[in-house]
C-alpha cells in the first residue's frame, strides 16, 4: 500500500497560496527572512526546553540554522535543530493559513493591494512558493522518532510521507523556480545573494545562520616549488552578527532596521509612533526595546488581544507575553525585555512577586509615559493618530480601580474642544481659562455637531469660555473620577448653576405662575421646571435632575438593562424668551391653548436633548394645530 496521502488546501489557504505562487512583487527576496524567522522561532522553543530538560542534549551555543545550496538540483535548503513538527503540527501548520502572521495577512489584503504588503509583515511559510515550484519540508519532533515529509508543487495539494531524520528539526527544501526574462531565481543559490539577505533581513536573528561558503587560500604549485597558486576550499561561516536590536545601542541602529524590526516582529504593515530604547544598570540591568503602535491591531478590543512584553532572560526567550511588564492602560505597549538577572526557568506565579520584575515595569511605565508626553508635545499630529487609535485605552485607564492612575494618564488625554474645533490636552484647557472662569465646562451628548449647538454651549462660548465635548460613554467617567484639573472642578453645561459671573438675578417671583402653570400641564413627565439663564437664544431645555446625567444613565441601562434607570427630567424655560411671555399671557386668556405650548415646548426640548419624542404623531398633529 503507498502511504502517500494526497490532500487539499484549505480553501482561505489556497487564495493566499496562488497570490504567493503568482506574485509579481518586487521584493521576493523576503521568503528567506520568513523561513528563517520560523526556524529561528522552533529553536526558540527547543532551547527554552533545554533550559530545563536534559535530555535535549544540545546546549545553547550549538543551536544553530543552516542554508545549503545544490546547485545542480536548484534547491535552496534552510535546516534547523528546532523543535520540529509532528504529522498533525505539520499538515495544521502547513496546509492551513488560520496561523497569527498569514492569517492577518490575508486579513488585511481583503483590503489592501498586494503590492503595498507583501514584504511589510510577516507573511510566513507560503512565501516560499513566490521563488519556489517546489517545497519540501521534512520535520522531526522532538521526542518522537517519527520524521515526516511534507510536498507541495502549489495550488494542487500536498502530500505527506514517513520518512528517516537523524535529530529533530525540521528542513525546508525549496526547490527554485527555473530564471525568467524578469526573474533570476538562481541568484538565491549564489553566496553572494544569501549572504546579502541574510545581513538584511535575519542579522538580529540570536542563532547562527551559518553556510559552507567557498574561501581561497594560496598554496605552493605542485609544478613549481618556487610559486604559489590558490585552492579553493569550503568553510563553515557564520552570516550573521547576532546582537539582537536591542543589544545594540541606539547609535549603531537606523530608524529603518528599528522600524523593519517592529513591524516583522509584530505583524504591523504601519510603522510604530514612537519607540522607547532603554539600556538600565543599577538595582537592575536590562535592555528595552518597545513600541507605541499608531494603529490597533484587529482584535485590539476583543479577548483575543494578549497583551505583554517578551521577556528574554540572557537571550533566550522565557516568556512571550508577560503581563506583568506593562500596565493595563498601556496594553497597546509592544516590546521586547532581556535581563540577566531573571531566573531562567521563573515560574508565572514567581514573576508576580519578582521585585526585580517589578522594578522593570515601574520604570518603563515612566519611560511609555514621558514618550507619549514627547510624542504630543513635538508631533502631534502622530500623537493624534495614535490617540485614535488608543485614547479610549488611556480614559478607561484614568477611571479604572477608583481612578488610582489618574495622575499618571490625566495630561495624555485629549478632549473636543468647541473653541478651538480640534483635540486638546486639559492642561491646554487650563491655560486658556481667563481669571474669571472657574470651571472647566463640558457637554455630553453623542454628536459634537449637536454639543456645540447646544444653548449653554453658545452661551459660554460667547463669554469667551471653552466647553469640551464628550461623546464618548467614558468621558464624563474621566471627569468624575478626575473631578478637578489645575484646581478647577468640572462642570456639566446642563448644571443649574453654571457661575460664568456677572449675571443678573432675575425676578423669579413673577415668573413662578407660569413654572407651576407648566409643571401642571406636564404633570409626572417632568419633575421639576425652573428658570435657566443658560439658554441665550433658546427657549427651553431639558437638564437631568441630580448627579446623573441622561448620557450616563443610557450607559448603564445598556449594561444592565434590568436596572432602568430613570434620570429625573428638569425643564428649564428661558424667561427672555417671547414665547415665555406668550405663554404667560394665554395662561390667563386661554389656558387650553397655553397647555399645549407646554406640551410643545416639552417635546422640543425632548428632541434637543437628543432623545426620542413619546409620541412623535401627537407631536406634529400638535405643531399642525398651532400654526392653523
Ligand atoms: P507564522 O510563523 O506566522 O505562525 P507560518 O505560515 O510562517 O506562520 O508558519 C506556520 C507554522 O508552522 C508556525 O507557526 C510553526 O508552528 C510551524 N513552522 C513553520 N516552520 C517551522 C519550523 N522550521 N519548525 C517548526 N515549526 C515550524
Amino acid at each position: 500500500m503507498d502511504q502517500m496521502e494526497k490532500k487539499e488546501f484549505r480553501a482561505e489557504s489556497k487564495r493566499l497560496l496562488d497570490l504567493m505562487i503568482n506574485s509579481i512583487y518586487t521584493h521576493k527576496e523576503i521568503f528567506l527572512r520568513e523561513i528563517i524567522s520560523n526556524a529561528s522561532d522552533a529553536v526558540d522553543k527547543l532551547a527554552y526546553l533545554a533550559l530545563t530538560d536534559d535530555k535535549v542534549g544540545l546546549s545553547r551555543d550549538e543551536f544553530a540554522i543552516h542554508l545549503t545550496v545544490d546547485e545542480k538540483m536548484k534547491t535552496l535548503t534552510v535546516s534547523d535543530n528546532g523543535i520540529g513538527m509532528s504529522k498533525e503540527e505539520m499538515e495544521n501548520n502547513l496546509g492551513t493559513i488560520a496561523r497569527s502572521g498569514s492569517y492577518q495577512f490575508k486579513q488585511e489584503m481583503e483590503q489592501k493591494e498586494e503590492v503595498d504588503i507583501i514584504g511589510q509583515f510577516g507573511v510566513g511559510f507560503y512565501s516560499a512558493f513566490m521563488v519556489a515550484e517546489a517545497v519540501t519540508v521534512i520535520s522531526r519532533k522532538y521526542g518522537s522518532d517519527e520524521a515526516w515529509m511534507w510536498q507541495s508543487s502549489g495550488a494542487d495539494g500536498y502530500t505527506m510521507i514517513a520518512c528517516e531524520k537523524d535529530a529533530p528539526g525540521t528542513d525546508v527544501i525549496m526547490k527554485l523556480k527555473a530564471d525568467t526574462e524578469n526573474e533570476t531565481y538562481s541568484d538565491y543559490l549564489k553566496e553572494y545573494t544569501l549572504r546579502s539577505l541574510v545581513r538584511k533581513y535575519s542579522d538580529y536573528i540570536r542563532y547562527p545562520i551559518k553556510m559552507e561558503v567557498t574561501q581561497y587560500r594560496q598554496v605552493p604549485d605542485p609544478d613549481d616549488a618556487e610559486k604559489t597558486i590558490s585552492e579553493a576550499y569550503q568553510e563553515e561561516q557564520t552570516l550573521n552578527s547576532m546582537v539582537p536590536l536591542w543589544q545594540k545601542s541606539k547609535s549603531q541602529v537606523t530608524d529603518e532596521e528599528y522600524e523593519r524590526f517592529y513591524q516583522d516582529k509584530f505583524f504591523d504593515f504601519e510603522k510604530p509612533a514612537a519607540r522607547v530604547v532603554v539600556s538600565a544598570e543599577g538595582a537592575v540591568t536590562y535592555k528595552a526595546l518597545l513600541y507605541i503602535p499608531s494603529k490597533a491591531p484587529y482584535d485590539y478590543f476583543t479577548k483575543e488581544y494578549k497583551r505583554g512584553l517578551q521577556l528574554y532572560s540572557s537571550g533566550v526567550m522565557i516568556m512571550e507575553h508577560c503581563e506583568e511588564l506593562v500596565p493595563e492602560h498601556f496594553a497597546f505597549v509592544r516590546g521586547v525585555v532581556d535581563s540577566q538577572d531573571l531566573s531562567l526557568n521563573i515560574s508565572r506565579e514567581m514573576l508576580q512577586h519578582d521585585r526585580q520584575l517589578q522594578l522593570i515595569a515601574q520604570n518603563l511605565e515612566k519611560k511609555i509615559k514621558s514618550e507619549l508626553e514627547k510624542l504630543m508635545k513635538n508631533d502631534r499630529e502622530g500623537y493624534e493618530k495614535f490617540y485614535s487609535a488608543f485614547g479610549i485605552q488611556l480614559k478607561y485607564g484614568a477611571v479604572t480601580d477608583y481612578g488610582v492612575h489618574k495622575d499618571q494618564l490625566q495630561d495624555l488625554l485629549l478632549f473636543w474642544s468647541a473653541k478651538e474645533k480640534k483635540l486638546i490636552s486639559l492642561k491646554e484647557y487650563a491655560e486658556g481659562m481667563g481669571e474669571e472662569q472657574k470651571f472647566i465646562y463640558f457637554a455630553v451628548g453623542d454628536s459634537r455637531s449637536r454639543l456645540q449647538q447646544l444653548p449653554q454651549t453658545e452661551m459660554l462660548l460667547s463669554k469667551g469660555f471653552d466647553v469640551l465635548l464628550f461623546t464618548e460613554d467614558v468621558d464624563e467617567f474621566v471627569a468624575q473620577t478626575l473631578m478637578k484639573y489645575a484646581e478647577h472642578e468640572f462642570r456639566s453645561v446642563s448644571a443649574e448653576d453654571l457661575q460664568t459671573g456677572g449675571e443678573e438675578k432675575q425676578d423669579e417671583t413673577s415668573c413662578q405662575p407660569v413654572l407651576d402653570f407648566v409643571k401642571n400641564a406636564l404633570g409626572e413627565k417632568v419633575a421639576k421646571v425652573r428658570l435657566s439663564r443658560n439658554l441665550g437664544s433658546h427657549p427651553v431645555f431639558l437638564s437631568p435632575d441630580g448627579g446623573m446625567s441622561f448620557e450616563m444613565a443610557k450607559y448603564f441601562n445598556k449594561l444592565h438593562p434590568e436596572a432602568a434607570i430613570e434620570v429625573p427630567k428638569v425643564l428649564e424655560l428661558n424667561a427672555e424668551h417671547k414665547i415665555f411671555v406668550q405663554l404667560q399671557n394665554l395662561m390667563g386668556s386661554n389656558p387650553e391653548k397655553a397647555g399645549k405650548y407646554a406640551e410643545l415646548l416639552y417635546s422640543q426640548a425632548l428632541l434637543m436633548a437628543g432623545m426620542e419624542l413619546e409620541d412623535p404623531t401627537a407631536y406634529t398633529d400638535l405643531v399642525c394645530e398651532l400654526i392653523g
